[in-house]
Parts: C-alpha cells; structure tokens; sequence
C-alpha cells in the first residue's frame, strides 16, 4: 500500500518548477536547490512509508526544501551574548576588539597594504616592522617579533634556543593550559629537553645553579596562570633567576601567558606582572598573547634582547607561524591604544569590560529584571542577584571581580534542574544566543558583559514568543 501512496509525490523536475523553488534558486542557486529538493522529497516519503503524514503536494516539499536551505544558509559563526562572567572566555573567541582594530582589520581587507614594503625605500620590507617600535616602546624591550599565539611564541623560542640542550624549568611551573598545551609536550617538539628542577611546591636558587651545565640552552620561568599553589612555597623571583641564569651565560625566557601592557590596578584589579616589568627584572625574552588581556587578535608576542629575537626570525618555523596581514593590523591599532591609558578604559573593550563596576552592572540588572521576567515567562523567578565575574584566560586565576546579574529559578522544586537546562537551551537557539551559566540551582545571567541593552531586549521578545507558540 505505502508503495503506492509514494506514487503521489511529485518529481524532482516538477517540485524545481514551484514557486518557492524558483525563489529559493534566485537566492541560494540551482546545485543547493537541487539537493534541498531531493532530501525534501526523501523526507516525505519517508514519512509516507512509516505511514505518517507528509505533504505531498509540489509546493510544500519546495517549501520544506526552502526551509532547510535557509536554515543552511545562517552563519556558523554566530556572535553571542556573552553572560557567563568570564570576560575573556576562550571558547567565545576571547577578546573583543577595539573599534579602531576592527577599522584597521577592514582597511586592511580591502585594500592592498605595504606589509612587506618598505615605502622609503621602495624595497622588500619585514612585517613585522609594522608594529616593533610600538612594541619597544611599551614594554621597554630591545626588539620584538609576532607570531600565530602565545603557544607558538613558546614552541619558537623554545627551538630556536634550546634544541638539543637542556631547558630547565621548576617543578612548580610545568602547566598545562586548556587545549593539550602542556609544556612538557611543547618541549619535546621543539626538540629541547626538560630539566625539572625543585618540587611541585618549593624551587630554590640552589635547585637553579646546580642544574646549570653544559648542556643548558635556557632557563625558562613560567607565569602560572590558571592556578595558585598556596601554603608552603617558595619560588625563585624572576629578578633572580635572571642573574642565576646570566652567571651560568644562560638566556632567561619568561613566559607570561596573558600577560598586559598595563598595571592593572590602574583600573580598581589586582596587579598582574606587566611585560615591562618582566624585562625590566632581567628576562632576556619575554612571550605574552594577543588575544587574552591584551585585548587584541589572536597572536603571540615575543620581546626582547635583539640579538635573541634575530635569531628567533631566522628560524624556518617563524614563517609557519606568521601572522597574517589582518591580524596585523588590528594589533597595531590595538597597541597605539595603550599610548593614551587615560583614555584606554573607554576604548578598549576587554579593559572596559574588566573595569566596570558592580553598582553600574546592578543597575542594568535593575532595568532589565521584567523584560526577562516577562520572556521566561511564569514558570520561572527572576531575581536581581550579586555575582562573581572572572577575567578568564588564565590571568589572574584568582581574582574575582564583584559583579551583578539575573538569578533564573524554576518556580516549581520538582524538575527543576530538566526545566532549567531546557531554559538554558531555549535562550541558545535565540537568534543572538544567550549564554550563561549555571550557579546554585539557578541560571545566572552576569551582566557584566552587556553592552547593548536594547539588542538584549529585541533578542529575547522572540523568546516569549516562541513559548506561546508551542
Ligand atoms: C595562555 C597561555 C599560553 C598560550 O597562549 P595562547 O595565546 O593561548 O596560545 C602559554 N603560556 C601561558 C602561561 C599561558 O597562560
């Protein structure tokens, strides 16, 4: 009998020929209609063999097929509003750029630009060039290079100075960030070998001195930055581990991670070391990102002495690595920032972000509390609550910064965390998914990172809308 009913739906040739294929051949092109067609068409019979209802008619499956290709068509890479109190969360992209990196980036998108093209002398020039005098400038160092992240910035260094040597390290610094960086494993393939010195704990100056042989190629100090070892501890200060290293005519590399251009405590946060700090205690290469308190794209930044830093641009990895001309762009226009740092809280969103503070982020709650009230509708209490925000990324792993934010809590006891996860899903599959966390058995929108009231506003009507229409 199904076999049959099969009979009743329409060619491929004739589903093409109805309105909303034509239409969706306009916009999407004839391949992608095709194929959208052919798995409308399977769909339906499908449906009819199970012995379920299906349209049948030409212009429903064009339309079904439509329907599909536009829900193909939307971006994979969809902005979010980011609610769950990390500033800088690596799974959302990290930093938001300042608007005169995101000008920058354009330009550099649209036009042709002198990356490698020395306009003085109308010779071949180095792009990098386009931002190591800024770099100088704001960290004091002799010279700088870029590469790809911060983990590159490592593996570089690591190659160029230490292949075949020994790179030694204390026990107490050996991290693993988020994403199989290990630094273990980033040793090995830059070819150098980890020499452990210390415990977990405790590294001395003496564990320093006695590990430094022949063999040595470079001491490296690590930041350890998504972690705190507290209790009894002692770690050797960069200061001194700088002349330990030079007594032994070793280079010290300091790795930063997050690493910032400014003391943060400008901004009401905790101190976190600066690189000029860092260069200034004596390292002889200091590695820090782009894209974490930085606030800018995605790269890693290598400073310091200049013949090191030669040695590192003449490493063939250095071209693997390198940044391309967007990036570029944006990080320049992004470090001419911190020339003005009185203005730096205004213009550079990641600061911005991080300064803000909990009375004002209160307010925003305040204003916002019955527009999300009214969008998660009756089943759920909403509450102005105060939160905890972090900076992300590593820096600063400890700190917290006092914010404010929304507490979503079913009304009902039971169920209550099903009904909470189905909220958290609903507010994703908003045009502008809502992303935020859950604390406590609430879902706790911290508003810290809400910058555009009236886009918040417009995205969750269609949430309440979305309700009645189930
Ligand atoms: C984050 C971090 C890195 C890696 O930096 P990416 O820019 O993410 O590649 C390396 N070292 C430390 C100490 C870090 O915190």
């Amino acid at each position: 009998m199904s076999e049959r009913k099969l009979r009743v739906l329409p060619s491929v040739d004739e589903t093409l020929k109805a309105e909303p294929a034509l239409a969706a051949i306009e916009r999407h092109g004839r391949a992608p209609t095709l194929q959208a067609v052919r798995r409308a068409l399977d769909e339906a019979r499908s449906k009819l063999r199970e012995g379920d209802e299906a349209p049948v008619a030409a212009e429903d499956i064009a339309g079904r097929a439509a329907a599909l290709l536009e829900a193909e068509s939307a971006s994979t890479v969809r902005a979010v509003f980011n609610l769950t109190g990390t500033v800088i969360h690596t799974n959302l992209g990290r930093a938001i750029l300042a608007e005169a990196a995101i000008e920058a980036a354009t330009r550099a998108m649209r036009e042709a630009i002198a990356l490698e093209f020395d306009l003085e002398t109308g010779k071949r020039g180095e792009r990098d060039a386009l931002i190591r005098d800024l770099l100088r400038e704001l960290t004091g160092a002799e010279d700088a290079t870029v590469v790809n992240n911060n983990a590159a910035a490592v593996l570089i260094t690591l190659n160029t100075l230490a292949k075949g040597r020994e790179a030694i390290v204390s026990r107490g610094e050996l991290i693993e960030i988020g994403g199989a960086f290990r630094m273990p494993d980033i040793m090995a393939r830059a070819g150098a070998k980890l020499r452990e010195v210390g415990t977990t704990n405790r590294t001395h100056p003496k564990d320093y001195v006695e590990a430094l042989g022949p063999r040595a190629g470079l001491v490296l100090k690590v930041h350890t930055s998504n972690y705190l070892v507290q209790g009894f501890v002692a770690e050797v200060k960069a200061a001194q581990l700088a002349s330990i290293a030079h007594d032994a005519q070793v280079p010290l590399v300091n790795d930063l991670g997050s690493g910032t251009l400014i003391d943060l405590r400008r901004f009401g946060l905790a101190h976190e070391p600066t690189v000029a700090e860092a260069v200034a205690d004596g390292a002889d290469l200091v590695t820090f990102s782009g894209d974490k308190l930085l606030g800018s794209a995605q790269a890693g930044f290598i400073v310091g002495r200049k013949e090191l830093v030669a040695r590192i641009n003449r490493n063939p990895l250095k071209r693997a690595l390198r940044v391309d001309k967007i990036r570029l762009a944006a990080i320049e226009a992004t470090l001419r920032l911190y020339r003005d740092p009185d203005r730096l809280a205004e213009r550079l969103p990641t600061i911005r972000l991080l300064a803000r503070e909990r009375d004002d982020i209160r307010r925003s709650a305040e204003t916002l509390l019955s527009v999300v009230a009214s969008a998660v509708g009756a089943a759920f209490t909403v509450d102005v609550v105060d939160c905890v925000s972090q900076i992300g990324s590593g820096a600063l792993p400890l700190a917290s910064l006092p914010s404010a934010g929304l507490a979503i809590r079913p009304s009902e006891k039971r169920g209550a965390g099903r009904a909470l996860s189905a909220l958290s899903e609903r507010l994703r599959g908003l045009a502008v998914p809502v992303v935020g966390r859950i604390e406590n058995d609430a879902l706790v929108l911290d508003l810290r990172c809400l910058e555009n009231e009236d886009a918040f506003r417009t995205d969750l009507a269609a949430l309440s809308g979305n309700d009645n229409a189930r």
